[in-house]
């Protein structure tokens, strides 16, 4: 029976790693089991900076952003030797078991450390939804309702001054957040790297039209993986094309095109701080207590998801291989509704 585990968070943070954490700590200490935090993610396994938790430990973080253990990328750890390391410091320290918060690059270096022999079990905690075998990642809910808080204030200045607000969005290479926050927040134009757009059907036509119906403020939102160079961006070459290298650009283009007043806005991290919605909080804490179930029954090397509304668990190999499809009905209907 596993006595002694670690819990740890990886990669980029999101809002609700802190109470997956108070929730991994608390199910397993009253499993009977010693829990220890490892900071700064993989870092801290190869270089033993951990600490023994008990139930206080994680008092007063449920609704705080960010995440208690910090998080850091570890080059490291994706080489045999870096995994080799963190495996030896779990021998020594008496790890028998890991849980994981984190994107998929995270659940790749879980899969690695369990083929190590440390029996790992991961959980996602991003606020970018672009994991292919949940439905939902930790962070996502608060992320949209941050962006959405933000984007009514860009919406009053907007009105009062008959402008256009384009609006830059996190969420990596996948539009989620955007789409989520465009239906959430009535944008006009929802611009994302899944969906080849049309500058004069997309943009344009649709600022007209709203003048039309006498409107005379627009939100466009634009994804920031518009402007990265990955194969899934459809739109990378119509930029790079038309000399859009960034969201002033875009933006230029914008008030070039319709002579509505354009500017500029990035809602960049601060995306990603502040206390986490109820979704979140209550997502993590019952997938935090689902890892520990794994580990206590002894599985290992699988992902805890959301499929729908239940939470489930699977392969980790697998769950890396699926496939998650953008919503591109929903991304139509925000369009049809959206004026
Ligand atoms: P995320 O977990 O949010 O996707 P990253 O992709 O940066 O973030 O991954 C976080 C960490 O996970 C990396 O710094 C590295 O330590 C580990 N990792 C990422 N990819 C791999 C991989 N292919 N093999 C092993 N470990 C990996």
């Amino acid at each position: 029976m596993i006595k002694k585990i670690g819990v740890l968070t990886s990669g980029g943070d999101a809002p609700g790693m802190n109470a997956a954490v108070r929730a991994v700590t608390r199910a397993a200490i009253r499993k009977g089991m010693q829990v220890y935090g490892i900071r700064r993610g993989y870092n801290g396994l190869i270089n033993g900076d951990v600490f023994e938790m008990n139930e206080r430990s994680v008092s007063d973080i449920i609704q705080r952003g960010g995440t208690m253990l910090y998080t850091a990328r570890c080059p490291e750890f994706r080489t045999e030797e870096g995994v080799e390391k963190a495996r030896a410091k779990c021998e020594e320290l008496g790890l028998e078991g890991i849980v994981v918060i984190g994107g998929d690059g995270s659940f790749r270096g879980a899969r690695d450390l369990t083929l190590h022999g440390i029996p790992c079990v991961a959980m996602p905690g991003t606020i970018d939804n672009d994991i292919v075998c949940s439905d939902y990642t930790i962070g996502f809910d608060t992320a949209v309702n941050i962006c959405i808080d933000l984007i009514d204030k860009l919406r009053d200045t907007c009105n009062s001054h008959n402008r256009c607000s384009v609006v830059q969005i996190m969420g990596k290479n996948a539009g989620w957040v955007t789409l989520e926050a465009g239906i959430a927040a009535g944008a006009t134009s929802i611009i994302v790297p899944e969906v080849e757009f049309d500058f004069q059907r997309d943009i344009v036509d649709r600022i007209a039209r709203g003048k039309r119906y006498g409107k005379n403020h627009f939100i466009v939102l634009v994804s920031e993986g518009l402007f990265f160079d990955v194969p899934s961006n459809k739109n990378y070459k119509y930029c790079v094309d038309n000399g859009i290298a960034n969201i002033a650009d875009f933006a230029k283009r914008v008030e070039k095109e319709t002579g509505v007043e354009s500017r500029e806005a990035i809602l960049g991290h601060v995306q990603r701080g502040g206390a986490p919605s109820a979704k979140d909080r209550v997502i993590a804490t019952e997938m935090g207590n689902y890892c520990v179930n794994l580990l206590k029954n002894g599985i290992s090397n699988r992902v805890v998801v959301m499929k729908e509304t239940d939470i489930i668990d699977l392969d980790i190999l697998e769950a890396l291989k699926m496939e998650k499809p953008f919503d591109f009905k929903k991304y139509e209907m925000a369009n049809m509704i959206n004026i």
